[in-house]
């Protein structure tokens, strides 16, 4: 018991191959192994190896941006995690949810994408019918002959595309 302890206290600096963790202990064992669990803190290389991984440092907890963003409900995207384990970043990547969230957020950076180049493609028209309402305040032209004016704009090309 007491050499389990020790371990426990030099693991968090040790630079342990982590593949040793994959079998995870027994939560419900004994006094011992409780307090080795306890002893596991966050490993900041974690942070470069897994790009959706975030340290929420207010309430000690792991977190998944991706997760957190889309509002998944799982430990990483709720309350964040604490289980500071490897099997636990490697179980949550494979995750349904996390899935879910990554697609989430490849689709809205698509969809953002897409936006901005058709909001640069109608900027012209969109200054254009401005320019107009602004001349027909200015003559004191008629709302009705809005239409009109960019009608006309329209068809000598004044307004492309
Ligand atoms: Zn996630």
């Amino acid at each position: 018991m007491a050499t389990l302890l020790n371990f426990g206290f030099t693991k968090p600096t040790s630079a342990t191959p982590l593949k040793g963790n994959e079998s995870e202990p027994d939560l419900n064992n004994n006094e011992s192994h409780k307090s080795s669990i306890m002893r596991r803190t966050f490993n900041n290389r974690w942070l470069n190896e897994y790009s959706w991984l975030a340290f929420d440092d207010t309430t000690k907890s792991m977190r998944c941006k991706f997760c957190t963003k889309s509002k998944r409900s799982n430990p990483f995207g709720l309350n964040g995690s604490k289980n500071f384990q490897r099997s636990a970043l490697e179980r949550h990547q494979s995750s349904d949810d996390h899935r879910i969230a990554t697609s989430n957020k490849k689709k809205s950076e698509v969809f953002s994408k897409t936006v901005n180049e058709k909001f640069e493609k109608t900027k012209p028209a969109v200054s254009a019918m401005f320019r107009t309402v602004a001349f027909m305040v200015e003559e004191d032209i008629a709302d009705r002959k809005f239409e009109k004016l960019i009608d006309l704009q329209v068809r000598i090309q004044y307004i492309s595309k």
